[in-house]
């Protein structure tokens, strides 16, 4: 049976090992990553771990017994350099060549960074792994100001853990409302009352010219000149996808490595799942790059199923959830391209939602500390729009 190396060992790869082997995969399976960790969930770093609650015993995904009882080789803190298609080897930054018969690219993300003056000061931070969290946590324990760059979902999760662990916060905005790509202005509206209601500074329309400060960030400064005072910036500005390696070895990349329904890229030896890719959803009509735990799990089957020979064509009405102190976001479909929003219930009472609709049909929902309308959302997905399509507020 084939040998199959997975380049990434996170959400994706973790997935994959476990759907090979219950698909009846028998042949070898070899997992290189380079973090010290077995794969783990990220979810948790912006939220219970950054805040102290779980240790990170907890963030592993499968048990460490799970890979030897699944038979894999695992290769931590490794990193694959180059991929010799050809010849179907990787090389990594052990000077290691493995080699494979069928390749999947698990690479996830990167923080993307910010091009200014003074981006590279101690205390200019970004989260995404363990060992962010970990660097991060004890200048939470400071008494300065948070400047956190960027109001979208991390952003605003960790906002809401260090005014929870009494730090004074600023959120620096540039566009003119919070989570503004991917929810309504309701929905960006509610989270800013609630974190403008629990003392964090919001600030939308900002122009951010340099972080300054000497031996470590001291400020940050703005194009009309005014300066925060902060002791650390957090630049929480979006991702990138790991796709430069699968690009240096001539795959079809654009944005993500391209795939289609059943995770297969331009190498019919080679597959790729999770955020670093990008596909044609025939529900959504263009392709889209999907940044969540629903993704990364659901496509990793898809390609475990496609290797192990059997029929898939994966187009998931996708779903993601963001937690903000004590309220739950969860969201159901894309809302990109609406036509109408329609709010259910009041949102003053914390609990409530909005189903975006394109030509009458719904495409996607936001729930607020209401879980139900969110599972019924996931399986209304596309019908026509009636007032009992989902549950009252
Ligand atoms: P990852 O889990 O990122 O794994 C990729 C791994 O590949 C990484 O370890 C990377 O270092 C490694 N790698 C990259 N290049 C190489 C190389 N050349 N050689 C070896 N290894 C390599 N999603 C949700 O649905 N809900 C949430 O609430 C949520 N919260 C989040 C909070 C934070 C702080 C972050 C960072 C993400 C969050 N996400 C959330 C997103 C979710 O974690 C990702 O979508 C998911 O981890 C993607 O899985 P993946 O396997 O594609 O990538």
């Amino acid at each position: 049976q084939d040998r199959i190396v997975v380049l990434g060992a996170g959400q994706a790869a973790a997935q994959l090992v476990q759907s090979l082997r219950q698909n009846g995969h028998e042949g070898e399976i070899v997992l290189i990553g380079d973090e010290p960790h077995p794969p783990y969930q990220r979810p948790p770093l912006s939220k219970k771990y950054l805040m102290g609650e779980v240790g990170n015993d907890t963030l592993e995904l499968r048990p460490s017994s799970f890979y030897e009882t699944q038979s894999v080789e695992l290769h931590l803190g490794v990193k694959a350099e180059a991929v010799d298609r050809e010849k179907k080897l990787v090389k990594t930054s052990g000077g290691e060549e493995i080699a494979y018969d069928r390749l999947v690219f698990a690479t996830g993300t990167r923080a993307r960074g910010l091009p200014l003056a003074g981006a590279d000061l101690p205390g200019v931070v970004s989260l995404r792994t363990i060992a962010d969290v970990d660097a991060i946590r004890p200048a939470l324990e400071g008494e300065g100001r948070i400047a956190i760059v960027g109001g979208g979902y991390i952003g605003l999760e960790v906002a809401a853990v260090a005014r929870s662990l009494g730090r004074e916060v600023t959120v620096l905005e540039g566009l003119d409302r919070v989570m503004k790509r991917v929810v309504s202005p309701v929905i960006s509206d509610f989270y800013q009352k609630l974190h403008h209601d629990n003392g964090v500074d919001i600030r939308l329309n900002v122009a951010i010219e340099a972080f300054e400060g000497t031996a470590r960030v001291e400020a940050v400064r703005f194009a009309d000149g005014s300066r925060l005072d902060c002791d650390l910036v957090l630049v929480a500005v979006g991702a990138a996808p790991n796709d430069e390696l699968a690009a240096a070895c001539g795959l079809d990349v654009s944005d993500g490595i391209l795939v289609d329904g059943a995770g297969r890229t331009s190498d019919e030896a080679v597959y790729a799942a999770g955020d670093c890719t990008r596909f044609f959803s025939a529900r959504y009509g263009r392709s889209i790059r999907l940044e969540s735990v629903q993704n990364a799990i659901d496509q990793a089957k898809a390609v475990a199923a496609d290797i192990c020979g059997k029929d898939v064509d994966y187009d998931p009405v996708p779903w993601f959830w963001s937690d903000q102190y004590h309220v739950k976001l969860q969201i159901a479909g894309l809302s990109q391209g609406y036509d109408e929003a329609i709010t259910v219930g009041d949102p003053a009472s914390g609990s409530f939602y909005v189903a975006y609709l394109k030509d009458e049909k719904l495409i996607a929902v936001d729930s607020i500390n209401h879980a139900r309308s969110h599972m019924m959302a996931r399986r209304a997905m596309g019908e026509s729009w009636r007032d009992d399509l989902l549950p009252p507020a």
